[in-house]
C-alpha cells in the first residue's frame, strides 16, 4: 500500500492516485500530481515545481506505485513551473508528454517575445504609467516553465482520445488560467483532472495575451461546459479533491459576473475612464487599500485579470472603448444603457 500517494479511485480496470509535491509559493503549498494507472501503464498528470524535496517526494510516491517515470506518459495541464518544472527531471525517451496546443507557444520563441510586445503596448493603452508599466515587464513571462528539448511532444485539442492501458481518457479545453490550459477526463469514474481551473482556496487568475478576443468570456463557458458535462469529482491541482464541486464553480462564475456589472455601473456613472482607472478603483481582496501598496506581483496579475474584464465587456457588447490620446477609454454601449 502507498503511503506517499493518495488513493481516488480504484476499480480493478484503472487506479487513480494523488501525489502532493510540495512546493511554497504564498497561499500554495503544493501542486496534487495525479496517477493514472491500467495494467503496467501509467500516465502522469503534471509534475509539479523543480525542487529536491519535491522531486524526491514525488519519486518516492512513484517507486511506491510502482511507476517507473522514465515509463510513464505525462499530461500537462498548463505551462507554469509548478505543474511542468519536474518533467525534466522525470521523463524518459519512450514517454509521450501530452500538452495543449494552444499551450505549446508559450514554451519559448518568438511566441513569447510577441505576447511582451503585446502585453507592454495593452498596458499602455489601459493608462498605466510608463515607468509602472516597465516595472511588470520581469513577470512577463515568470511563471512559465520549459519542456525540456528532445522529449515526444504530443499536442492535443478537446476530445484528443488518450490512452492508458485499457483506459481510453480525453483531452478537454479548459482555457482562462491560461490560453492553452487542458484538463483530462476519465469516463470511468467520471474524474475530471482540471489542472488550475477550479481552485477552492482563491479564484484562479485570468491570462490574457495576443491573438485572444475574451479570455475571461472563454473561462466563463469552460466553467459552465464543466457543470453540463458528466464530472462527478474534480482533481485540481492546488488543494483537496471534491465531488461537491459544483458550488464552486457557481461562485466563480457569480463572482466574475459581479464583477462585470461592477465595472458596468462605474462607466455609467463615469464614462470616458481609463482601464487603468478602472481596475485601480475595483474591489479586490488584497490586504492592502492603496494601489501603491499593493505588492507588484499582485499589482500585475490584478492587472491582467483587469484587461480580461474590460477586454469581455467589449467583446460581448457591454461597453465601449474609444482611444483617446493613445489610452482607452470606456463607456457603457448604448444598447446597455438603462
Ligand atoms: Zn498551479
Amino acid at each position: 500500500m502507498a503511503e506517499s500517494a493518495h488513493r481516488i479511485v480504484a476499480d480493478g480496470q484503472m487506479e487513480l492516485w494523488r501525489i502532493s509535491v510540495p512546493f511554497s509559493n504564498g497561499p500554495i503549498e503544493a501542486t496534487n500530481c495525479y496517477v493514472v494507472k491500467s495494467g503496467s501503464n501509467a500516465l502522469i498528470v503534471d509534475t509539479g515545481a523543480k525542487s529536491r524535496r519535491g522531486l524526491e517526494t514525488l519519486r518516492g510516491a512513484l517507486a511506491e506505485l510502482r511507476v517507473d517515470p522514465r515509463e510513464a506518459d505525462y499530461f500537462i495541464t498548463h505551462l507554469h513551473f509548478d505543474h511542468v518544472g519536474l518533467l525534466s527531471s522525470l521523463a524518459g525517451p519512450r514517454s509521450r508528454i501530452y500538452l495543449g496546443a494552444l499551450e505549446w507557444p508559450l514554451a519559448g520563441g518568438r511566441s513569447v517575445e510577441k505576447r511582451g510586445c503585446w502585453l507592454e503596448s495593452r498596458l499602455l493603452l489601459a493608462g498605466v504609467p510608463l515607468a509602472e508599466m516597465n516595472a511588470y515587464k520581469r513577470y512577463f513571462s515568470a511563471g512559465n516553465g520549459q519542456v525540456p528539448e528532445g522529449l515526444d511532444v504530443r499536442l492535443v485539442s478537446q476530445d484528443t482520445p488518450i490512452t492508458v492501458g485499457r483506459l481510453s481518457l480525453r483531452a478537454i479545453e479548459l482555457p482562462g488560467h491560461t490560453r492553452g490550459h487542458m484538463g483530462i477526463f476519465c469516463e470511468q469514474g467520471g474524474v475530471l483532472m482540471s489542472g488550475d481551473h477550479v481552485l477552492f482556496k482563491f479564484s484562479p487568475s485570468i491570462s490574457v495575451g495576443p491573438d485572444w478576443q475574451n479570455p475571461l468570456g472563454d473561462y466563463l463557458d469552460s466553467l459552465r461546459g464543466i457543470l453540463k458535462g458528466g464530472c462527478l469529482q474534480l482533481c485540481c491541482a492546488h488543494g483537496e479533491p471534491s465531488s461537491s464541486y459544483r458550488e464552486r464553480v457557481e461562485w466563480l462564475i457569480r463572482h466574475h459576473e459581479l464583477r462585470l456589472e461592477a465595472i458596468v455601473d462605474m462607466v455609467a456613472h463615469r464614462p470616458n475612464m481609463s482601464g487603468y482607472e478602472i481596475i485601480r478603483a475595483l474591489d479586490w481582496n488584497v490586504p492592502a487599500g492603496n494601489w501603491e501598496d499593493i505588492a507588484p506581483l499582485q499589482r500585475w496579475c490584478i492587472l491582467k485579470e483587469g484587461i480580461a474584464y474590460l477586454q469581455c465587456l467589449v467583446e460581448e457588447g457591454r461597453a465601449s472603448a474609444s482611444c483617446d490620446d493613445g489610452i482607452l477609454r470606456y463607456r457603457v454601449a448604448l444598447s446597455h444603457l438603462r
